[in-house]
């Protein structure tokens, strides 16, 4: 792969990424997951939302600043454009970590539905589950979303990695909890990841780099800058790098290949907005009856 492939920018979205309309939101979906019998996917984008100023767009947080009328009424307006009842969008407290929440089975019908991640939610960065019905998903304004499906066992993940989850290798902890728990294979796993600060706009210091020193690709994940001590990093090739490591191959990972900085238009972005803007939702479900509980 060429860098110039590889590297997120302000251009057309990665072969095999495209936005389409949804009732009335704009959403990006990657072809590999909208090929799977029964499964719906999507990354959102601001278009289609209701909110003001730094929020203004398709919100999907309570807990930045924006107004709850607004958040409300575009989980409604998402609700309405996949036919998703509101309590089947399931997420979790993200903490940037690397634990996984396996929701199969054993596992009681979990009660923070309507995608606000409450108090009782569990404090993880990743949802796992073989469950139908239940739009599994995660947040993100920069971090990078990865969702992933086994279409031969019919299991779902949804990730999010920032850099610290990205250090601490979150995505090869869901590949290899999708093995342990649900005996996927990883050849069969396909994965999209979605929009993500792109390494033009990432800027980050050796600390960074010290954490991630362990990661396959670590001379493709940074590269340096003018300033001494800092670089820019790619954090999506970071996640594809893993997804590689963990048996994933690479004709079955699409990239979004977009800057959420570069875009305002298009994306929320924290290191865009200086810290004050909404969150995307990025979710993805099998359909089928939900599991009672
Ligand atoms: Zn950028």
């Amino acid at each position: 792969m060429s860098p110039a492939r590889g590297a997120a920018g302000p251009g057309a979205p990665g072969e095999g990424f495209r936005i389409r309309r949804r009732g009335g939101l704009s959403v990006f979906e990657a072809d590999l997951l909208a090929e799977i019998p029964s499964l719906r996917h999507a990354f959102s984008t601001r278009r289609g939302g209701s909110g003001g100023g730094c929020f203004s767009g398709l919100n999907f947080s309570f807990h930045q600043g924006d107004e709850a009328e607004n958040v409300r009424a575009n989980w409604a307006a998402l609700s309405r454009a996949f036919g998703i009842a509101p309590e089947r969008f399931l997420t979790v407290r993200q903490v940037h970590g690397n634990r996984v929440w396996v929701i199969d089975d054993a596992e009681s019908m979990p009660v923070s539905g309507g995608g606000d991640a409450g108090e009782d939610a569990p404090r993880r960065d990743a949802i796992v589950t073989n469950r139908p019905g239940i739009a599994i998903g995660v947040k993100t304004a920069d971090c990078v979303p990865v969702l992933i499906a086994d279409p031969v066992r019919r299991v779902i993940a949804a990730v999010h990695a920032g850099w610290q989850g990205t250090s601490r290798r979150i995505v090869e902890q869901v590949c290899a909890a999708l093995e342990a728990r649900f005996s996927c294979r990883r050849e069969d796993l396909r994965a999209a990841i979605g929009p993500a600060i792109g390494p033009c706009c990432y800027e980050v210091d050796d600390r960074v780099r010290e954490a991630m020193a362990g990661l396959p690709g670590l001379e493709r994940i940074f590269s340096p800058r003018e300033t001494p001590g800092h670089w820019r990093l790619d954090l999506a090739l970071a996640n594809r790098l893993q997804l590689r490591n963990a048996g994933v191959p690479a004709s079955r990972v699409a990239a979004a290949n977009l800057c959420t900085a570069c875009r305002p238009d298009l994306f929320f972005s924290h290191r865009g907005s200086g810290g004050k803007t909404g969150r995307h939702f990025n979710f993805l479900l099998m359909d089928g009856a939900p599991g009672a509980g």
